[in-house]
């Protein structure tokens, strides 16, 4: 890819990246993402294009409010920040083609459910289900697998996560059955199977880790969301070689 492209990519990246943070931060209170305009939470003066430059802005105004002077959260410049480093990544990892129309998309949608599930410990139903719609609008022209395959996905995803949530009465949130049913829908039955293995795997990791180290208590629940979206970028990049690695490993003990 040569650096025009990366350039514009990366910028396109980082309002994109802006734009699914305030879907991320406004859709789980009810709010519209386009009504009011951007503005200030504390003083409400609508904010000009100045304040509205992703990441930069921010540093420029040295994380406060250019009007009333209130502290800006962190969690706008960090969420875009990330959002669009992993949108460059994608694009560069993918390169240009169709695939693209699946890749770019998926990666925004969990960057998104990531920002509020950690935020609001809720992934919204109006953003899986635009997603799903997309997917599904997506895999009627483009279809790499069989199109039964990502139909197949669509219910093994959500069939899974629905059992798990059945048998551990409610260990397992209506937002995080719907992702993976969106997933499925995107990507086919197989790599939500592994993304599921490596989210429970992140996942117990994690936890435990915030066990000990007394951060979270025992029972609390951690949101499940952000380790599902770590297994399906996982999976999405790296997943035949993780199989391919586990069956030679069982093919030789
Ligand atoms: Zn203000």
């Amino acid at each position: 890819m040569n650096t025009l492209i990366f350039i514009f990519i990366t910028l396109l990246s980082l309002f994109l990246a802006s734009f699914l943070n305030v879907v991320a931060i406004r859709i789980p209170k009810g709010e519209s993402i386009v009504f009011p305009a951007s503005h200030c939470v504390h003083c409400e003066h609508r904010l000009g294009p100045l304040d509205l430059i992703p990441v930069i802005s921010f540093f420029l105004l040295k994380g406060r409010c250019r009007y009333c002077q209130a502290k800006v959260s962190y969690i706008y410049p960090v969420g875009e920040m990330f959002t669009a480093s992993v949108l460059v990544y994608t694009s560069y990892k993918v390169g240009w083609g169709l695939e693209l129309l699946i890749a770019l998309p998926l990666m925004a949608f969990l960057a998104s459910i990531t920002i509020s599930d950690l935020l609001y410990k809720i992934i919204p139903n109006k953003v899986n289900l635009f997603f799903f719609i997309y997917f599904m609008m997506v895999r009627l022209f483009y279809y790499p697998q069989p199109p039964l395959t990502y139909l197949i996905g669509m219910l093994v995803g959500g069939g899974l996560l629905l059992l798990i949530a059945i048998v551990s009465r409610g260990g397992m949130g209506g937002g995080d059955i719907k992702l993976m049913a969106v997933v499925g829908m995107a990507l086919g039955w197989q790599p939500v199977i592994v993304s599921f293995l490596l989210a429970s795997l992140f996942g117990g990791l994690i936890g435990v880790i915030l066990l000990l180290a007394k951060v979270v208590k025992r029972k609390q629940a951690i949101p499940f969301g952000p380790f599902l979206a770590a297994g399906i970028f996982v999976t999405y990049f790296w997943g035949n070689e993780i199989i391919l690695a586990y069956l030679n490993w069982i093919l030789r003990s």
